[in-house]
């Protein structure tokens, strides 16, 4: 692949190619080549030309570069390290320079804020003439509305100023490149980099956070984020994470000639915390949209159910009404449902609970606080169930009370209010028709395509991470990892 533009590209940030060198061998390489010229102009039988001067104070230079990748048993560098350092050196030069009448001319530079590629390039004395040409052609295949600070250029011109090849390029795999033909025309291509996509895996224990923990991995908070994203309405990573919680993930990184470019996708993952297991696995064939589910199909997206009653009936909008009891025009800061007395009420979303007691007008009272700031309100209840009180966490569906006719209330309803960040909302306009679980046939292929493999890859992961925590933890909580051995078949 030498020769072609992502190398090259490298080349337009030498620093980024450099590898940190040891002192001590700079020092005797600095050491051998001072020594060679001073043989070269004192010692040698002939009196050395300045050309010669030259090439062995550039020789000098290139050790000193290359110190760590020349073996100290090699006396001359070998022609892909030359070659490489004069390309460097060709790479700084162009960055600086300028389009002479008279002279072809390589020039390189970058987007600044606030600058579009027609002025970058006539900052550097090509004629607008040339840049409006090029920049034409290569409008077919690059809107350069889209171009932005940073975004990379290199022209070559020759001696009249026309531009034989402009490359643009917004990142290390999108790279344009527009070519002057025989006919004198220009076309652009988008040009194919040859990336890989690795699949890899990283396990861990929770000490103190999980982004420490997942920095641990020696992979970078990037992808600390993009666990706790898929996460996001399932755990609250501010308040519920423990020491001894166990992660896992198994992710694309994507890889530009053997050099590490970016992440990818995440393909599963999974948390073992106090409160349970979770997992999530990508999908993008079967649901409506590309997507996070768990591992019985239910989308990871969605976090609020449409409504707390299994069957329901709005009697009453948010917005502003005449108020049944105390009359006069006010604000309904919620939805009323017109419901039996002792119709079950589910948590419309994962969360805690932070009151369950008896509250003035609002009779009987739930405060449920999800993740996402996010609080839901249910009054009028008749009671609550077993176990609910404040600090309880409750999931997603479960029940945690029967609708009543308590407090200030002119008939038996639900009333329904939500919250985010303090403030009221209207529950209806919440958006709960996003990630709607698989069902059947897609559920029983996400199952058994999904599911089972990159679950038993999961957790080998973690039983390689950290074998002796798992093995006390499925001691102690049961058989969690028997999931392993589910049926495919629905
Ligand atoms: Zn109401």
């Amino acid at each position: 692949m030498r020769g072609r533009w992502p190398k090259q590209d490298m080349l337009l940030h030498p620093r980024r190619r450099r590898r940190r060198g040891r002192p001590w061998l700079t020092a005797l390489l600095v050491l051998l080549a001072v020594g060679a010229l001073v043989y070269m102009v004192v010692g040698g039988e002939e009196e050395p030309d300045e050309q010669a001067l030259a090439h062995g104070l550039a020789f000098a230079e290139a050790y000193m570069r290359v110190n760590s990748a020349v073996a100290l048993s090699q006396a001359t560098l070998t022609s892909g390290e030359a070659e490489a350092i004069l390309a460097e050196k060709a790479e700084e030069a162009a960055l600086s320079a300028s389009f002479t009448e008279g002279q072809a001319a390589v020039i390189a530079g970058e987007i600044k804020p606030n600058q579009s590629v027609f002025v970058s390039l006539q900052a550097r004395n090509v004629s607008a003439g040339a840049i409006h040409e090029v920049v034409t052609a290569t409008e077919k295949e690059f809107d350069f509305r889209r171009s932005r600070p940073g975004d990379q250029w290199r022209v070559e011109t020759d001696e009249s100023g026309k531009i034989v090849e402009f490359r643009y390029q917004t990142s290390p795999e999108d790279i344009w490149v527009t070519t002057l033909q025989d006919d004198g025309t220009y076309v652009a291509v988008k040009q194919e980099v040859p990336i890989e996509t690795r699949h890899e895996a990283v396990a861990g224990s929770i000490a103190s956070s999980f982004w420490l923990a997942l920095e641990a991995t020696g992979e970078s908070g990037a992808l600390a984020h993009r666990f706790m994203e898929i996460f996001q309405y399932t755990i609250d990573f501010n308040t519920e994470t423990r020491a001894g919680d166990h992660f896992a993930m198994i992710f694309e990184k994507v890889y530009l000639e053997g050099e590490f470019l970016r992440y990818g996708r995440v393909i599963g993952a999974k948390y073992m915390g106090e409160r349970g297991t979770y997992w999530a696995f990508y999908d993008e064939e079967r649901g409506e949209e590309p997507g996070y589910y768990d591992e019985e199909g239910e989308s990871l997206q969605r976090q609020f159910l449409r409504s707390p009653l299994p069957f329901t009936r709005v009697t009453s909008r948010y917005g502003r009404r005449v108020h049944p009891v105390l009359g006069g025009t006010r604000m309904h800061r919620g939805v009323d449902y017109g419901a039996p007395i002792g119709t079950p009420v589910q948590a419309v979303a994962d969360g805690t609970v932070v009151f369950a007691g008896r509250a003035g007008g609002y009779g009987n009272l739930i405060k449920i606080r999800h993740s996402g700031g996010f609080e839901t309100r249910f009054a009028h209840l008749n009671n609550f169930a077993r176990g609910i009180r404040a600090g309880v966490r409750v999931t997603r569906g479960q029940l945690v009370a029967k609708s009543g006719n308590t407090g200030r209330s002119t008939g038996p309803h639900l009333h329904y209010e939500m919250l985010q960040n303090g403030r009221h909302i209207d529950p209806l306009s919440v958006d709960t028709a996003r990630g709607e679980p698989l069902k059947g046939e897609s559920l029983a292929s996400f199952k058994s395509e999904i599911v089972v493999p990159w679950r038993a890859k999961l957790t080998e992961a973690l039983r390689e991470a950290a074998p002796r925590a798992l093995a006390q933890r499925e001691a102690a909580s049961g058989p969690d990892e028997q999931l392993d051995t589910i049926q495919s078949e629905p």
